[in-house]
């Protein structure tokens, strides 16, 4: 209707729009589909594409992409593209221009007049997630600026917040953080020393890339005017879209950062074998240069050792030290592997997130599997760091609970009911009561620590343990 049609009109097309997302969902694989690496790998050439989808021409697609040349495609979801292709057959021209109206306003809505910003507010946010009102101004600015112009902000919030001794100090801890990891592979019982070898030249082979890029995305091609918005955020999202396809048939990009230095989160890339600290993840409250170490080898440290488990979760272990997919473990270690998983997805499967939905744990295995890992990397991180730099003793926590107190801090959240029930559908992450409660349930050392009852509901008898 914001666009001129008649109520009727649209809601005709409302309907359309939504029976062809229906129909395109139902041929997508699932989410925890999408977990196995070989599902989504079907390489083809040109020839291929085109027999996938008789009723969709490529060449000039590519060619209006500046992509002629292009001769050599990762198709994801094979059977999502035969949909599309039958759907292409029936449906009508009208609605698919429908369709594809609809997208392109849902796209530039948040870049237009604040009618159509607020309708899509009122969907996306206020009914699926329940928030009650709009972020201010200031702050939906601020976020446009990270993501269509994220490493020109990122350089002036680097020299703001992120001098060279907290990179030291934080890639000190990470390296410390894998050398638990080495230690804890070559103690692990249930591998043959033969993946054990395989194991360490992975994380010998991971790299570290910490607070910032060595090397900054130049933006001076993009023209931004003080008085065109629109414009501004279409020639951004342009110049970046145009930027990853000039990367086909490069050579690997090893520099390049998926998140900007402000975001307050961290990854590991197993293509890349790289684990990513931006430096907004690296401030307080979660690393806090002020306080001592047990809180911020709890928090920080947990982050670290959770990004780099991620090299050796479910996902991620089936990449090789290069990034490579390919298998490098032997059958026997695969089924102990798949054994120990196992434990992590009956537990959380039990854990409710909000009325009588639990958590997926098939979805979540991968980030539960890192939690826990990660933490217990951690642990073992700040017991050698509190052997060389002796905590101080202080009458409230002991050193020992800070350390788990520090960790617990970083899930400090709120969420509506409406956020938990999308979330619980399409979230990697358990909620983070469960990764921190949990998680701790599975950590001998945290019941030890709070000297916890056997029976206590945070101590589970038989802890799951991976790594
Ligand atoms: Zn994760």
């Amino acid at each position: 209707m914001l666009l001129g049609a008649s109520p009727a009109v649209a809601a005709q097309n409302a309907t359309t729009v939504l029976r062809i997302e229906t129909q395109l969902a139902r041929a997508s694989l699932t989410r925890v589909e999408r977990r196995d690496p070989y599902k989504l790998f079907h390489k083809m050439d040109r020839a291929g594409v085109d027999r996938l989808t008789p009723h969709f021409t490529w060449g000039p697609f590519l060619k209006q992409m500046k992509l002629s040349g292009a001769n050599s495609f990762n198709v994801t979801d094979p059977k999502f593209y035969a949909a599309l292709d039958k759907l292409l057959a029936a449906i009508s021209l009208q609605d698919l221009k429908a369709y594809l109206r609809w997208h392109s306003m849902h796209a530039a809505s948040p870049y237009l007049a604040s009618r159509f910003e607020d309708e899509r507010f009122a969907f996306f946010d206020k009914t699926l997630r329940g928030v009650p009102q709009q972020k201010p101004r200031w702050k939906r600015c601020v976020q446009q600026v990270d993501a269509l112009l994220g490493e020109a902000l990122g350089q002036e919030f680097v020299a703001r917040t992120f001098g060279p001794e907290l990179k030291a100090a934080t890639l000190f801890m990470t390296r410390q953080i894998e050398q638990a990891m080495h230690e804890d592979i070559e103690a692990l019982p249930w591998m043959s020393s033969a993946t054990k070898q395989q194991a360490l030249a992975k994380l010998a082979a991971v790299v570290n890339k910490i607070g910032y890029p060595e090397r900054w995305r130049d933006y001076s091609s993009v023209a931004i005017g003080r008085d065109d918005y629109f414009g501004n955020a279409l020639r951004a999202i342009e110049f970046e879209s145009r930027r990853q396809l000039n990367e086909i048939d490069k050579p690997l990009d090893r520099l390049e950062w998926q998140m900007t230095p402000q975001t307050v989160n961290a990854y590991y890339d197993p293509q890349l074998n790289d684990i990513n600290f931006p430096a907004g993840v690296l401030q307080p409250p979660l690393y806090d240069p002020l306080m001592d170490d047990a809180p911020n080898y709890g928090n920080t440290g947990g982050t670290i050792g959770h990004e780099l488990t991620h090299g050796f979760d479910d996902q991620g272990r089936k990449f090789d030290a290069a990034g490579n997919l390919k298998d490098w473990w032997n059958n026997q270690d695969a089924n102990e592997f798949g054994e120990r998983t196992q434990c992590i997805v009956d537990r959380y499967a039990q854990y409710v997130v909000v009325d009588d939905i639990h958590i997926n744990s098939r979805l979540t295995l991968g980030e539960d599997v890192a939690d826990l890992g990660g933490l217990i990397l951690a642990h073992m991180a700040w017991r050698a760091q509190a052997a060389r730099n002796v905590p101080a003793s202080r009458d409230d926590l002991t050193p020992e609970q800070r350390f788990f107190v520090g960790y617990a801090q970083w899930a400090c959240e709120n969420q509506r009911p409406e956020n938990l029930r999308l979330r619980a559908k399409i979230d990697e992450h358990s909620p983070g009561r469960y990764r921190v409660n949990g998680l701790v349930a599975n950590m001998p050392d945290f019941a030890k620590a709070f000297a916890c009852p056997v029976n206590a509901p945070l101590v589970k008898q038989t802890p799951c343990r991976v790594w």
